[in-house]
Order: C-alpha cells, then structure tokens, then sequence
C-alpha cells in the first residue's frame, strides 16, 4: 500500500483552467461524482453525481458516506434469476460505464487504498476491482477539522490510489499526475509546468496542516495495539455504557466492509434476485449463530470486537491499520462515542507508556 510515492508531473492550473476542465467533462456527458453540499442539511456534505460545476464543495470537511459506496454501494444487486422450464436463467448486474470521482481527501484515498487491498486478498472479490477500474480518481486536499486525527494515523499525505491530486494555492491549483490515466485527464487543459515557489506554497500548507492536527492521539497505532490486547471487561463496559449498538459507526467508516446478502423472491417464487447490504458489526444479533448462539452478546463486546478489528487483527493482515483518522464515527455517533478519547483512555490505562 504505497500511502506516499512521488508524481509523475507536477503542473499549475488557473481557477478559471480548472472550472473549465470541469465544465467541459460534464458537457461530454461523462458522470462525475463530486462532494456537493447537501440542500436540506447545509453544512453537511455527500458524494453525488454533479450537474454543475457550480454544485461542486472545493472546501467541504467531509463527507456522510465515503466513497466507497461508489464502488461497493450500501444496496446492491448482484444478479437476477428466473426459473421455469430447463435451466434456471441467472443474470449478474454489473455496472461497467466509466466515471470521474472527483474531489477525494487523503483520508478517503488512504481508506481506498485499504480497501483495495483487502478485497485484492486471495480469494479475491471481482465486483470491487470491476467497480474500482472504471473510476478516474481526483484527489484533493483538505483542512482538518478537530475531529479529524489523519496525522496520527499518517493518512494526511496519502495520495495513492489518486490519479491526479489538486492542492489550492493563493492564485490556482498545484496538479500533481500519479498515473498515465491522470497524466490523460489534462490533454484539453491549459496548464504550466510548476514552478518551484508553487510547489513550496503547497508545501507550506501541508506544513501548517500538519502543525494544526498532530498530536491528538496519545500514542502510535502499535502503542494502542499493545494497550488493547492488555485491555478488560470493565474498561468496554464503562466506554460502551453510551452505544446504543445503532451502527452508524460501521456505516459512515470508509474502511468497513462487512455485508449481508439477501434473497428476494416475486409472489411466484419464479424470480428474484440476490442483494448485497452493508451490515454492521455494532448491531445486536450481528455475531448471532444457528441455534441461537450469539459470539458478541454485549455492546462492551462488539465495541472491542471493531477496535481489534481495526487495530489488530487486519494489521496482522496488511501491515496497516484500518482506521484512517477522518473523524466520521466520532461525528455521526449518537451517543458521543470519541474515537480519538476512547484511544487516549485505552493509552493511558494499559499503555506501558504515555508521552
Ligand atoms: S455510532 Fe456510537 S452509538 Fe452507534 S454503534 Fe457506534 S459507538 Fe454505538
Ligand atoms: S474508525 Fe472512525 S475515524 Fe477511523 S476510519 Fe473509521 S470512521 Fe474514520
């Protein structure tokens, strides 16, 4: 998982080049999914198809959903089936048109990266890799809010898997290419190679970035590893006393991927199809066994139970944590669950030692 690799080329777009690249890929007829601020909730955002360039959030703070589910959406079906006389008649559904995903901050690339990984794990899923390889990815820096914690988990600078990576600078856009792909994406823009001032006033950015945001976490991702493993019953009971196991946490995170299937079937029972649905593993029921059995009865246990996963077990896997530091379970929670507190709690009662 290359989180930091160098650009190919490195190019300076005027605000006006870049509204125009905009415009002129949605009068091509291509879809572009972008951040857009949502009309019922301002203040809040979500990826959505673009119809304006207009509609676009250049400096929106995160998202609802990741998006991810653009590649793995929270409902999907995965094919049809008929029966009747001979062979029953199986159909998959499978989307194939290509599209832009513009407007991706390094924690949601970071999460992609994850992603890719994970279902690249032998056996490997096709549906994702599908998805994934029709997208061109635009990245696009950010500003860190206080719940955001990328620089703890060294998310801030990701920039694989971007094609093209956009950083505002006073006059423009500073471009960064990271695949042929992305190199292509700019044929019809005017753009200058950068010169060296742009690329220190990015760097600058990214500076006092890293100067506004480090430091939340009260340790490494090893240091909270070793702290879970060491951790007990009391301490999941006492942090998951305000869960009320609604999910949201799994949901809005853009590195869960657990999933449900389900059958559905015409009055008939001649017809049907097969559906996928992001499952959670915070509900109620969600380790529950034929027989009745149920593995993770407790919210203290399903609690711990996603922290492992994210800190320990997939670790183990991929060398990485599979938490990105965006924030998005600590804002969406209802019961004011913090991922960045529970962390620092855990550091301070099992840590073998705090800084
Ligand atoms: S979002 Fe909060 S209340 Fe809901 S399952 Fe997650 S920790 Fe529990
Ligand atoms: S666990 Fe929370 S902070 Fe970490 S990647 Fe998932 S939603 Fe973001």
């Amino acid at each position: 998982m290359p989180g930091t690799i160098g650009p190919k080329k490195t190019w300076e777009v005027s605000f006006a080049g870049m509204e125009g690249l905009l415009t002129s890929l949605l009068n091509s007829g291509v879809t572009v999914y972008a951040p857009v601020e949502r009309k019922d909730r301002l203040g809040r955002y979500l990826f959505a198809r673009l119809s304006h360039p207009a509609r676009m959030a250049w400096n929106y703070t995160t998202t609802s959903l990741p998006p991810k589910k653009l590649f793995a959406p929270p409902e999907e079906t995965l094919f049809t089936f008929e029966t009747g006389k001979g062979e029953p008649l199986v159909k998959e559904v499978c989307p194939t048109e290509p599209f832009v995903l513009f407007g991706v901050h390094p924690c949601d690339l970071a999460a992609l990266d994850r992603l890719d990984a994970f279902y690249a794990d032998s056996p490997a899923e096709y549906r994702w890799q599908a998805q994934r390889s029709r997208a061109t990815v635009v990245g696009l820096d950010c500003t860190p809010d206080e719940h955001c914690f990328c620089v703890d988990m060294g998310t801030m600078e990701t920039r694989h898997p971007a094609d093209l990576f956009l950083t505002p600078l006073e006059q423009g856009w500073l471009v960064q290419t990271y695949t042929d792909k992305g190199e292509e994406f700019l044929n019809n823009t005017p753009r200058e190679r950068a010169r060296e001032s742009a690329i220190e006033e990015a760097a600058k950015r990214t500076g006092e970035k890293r100067k506004k945001a480090a430091g939340r976490l009260k340790g490494s991702v090893e240091q909270i590893a070793a702290a879970l493993s060491r951790s007990d019953e009391e301490f999941w009971e006492k942090y998951s006393a305000a869960c009320f196991s609604c999910g949201s946490c799994n949901l809005v995170c853009p590195t869960c991927h657990c999933f449900c299937m389900e059958d559905r079937l015409d009055v008939s029972l001649s017809s049907g199809s097969r559906i996928r649905k992001w499952d959670s593993c915070q509900l109620a029921g969600f380790a529950k066994v034929a027989g009745g059995g149920d593995f993770r009865p407790s919210a203290s246990s399903r609690m711990r139970h996603r922290w492992k996963h994210k800190f320990v077990y997939l670790p183990r896997r991929f060398g990485t944590a599979f938490c990105v530091g965006c924030g998005r379970c600590t804002r969406s929670c209802p019961g004011g669950v913090d991922m960045v507190s529970v962390a620092n709690k855990l550091l301070e009662t099992f840590g073998e030692r705090v800084e």
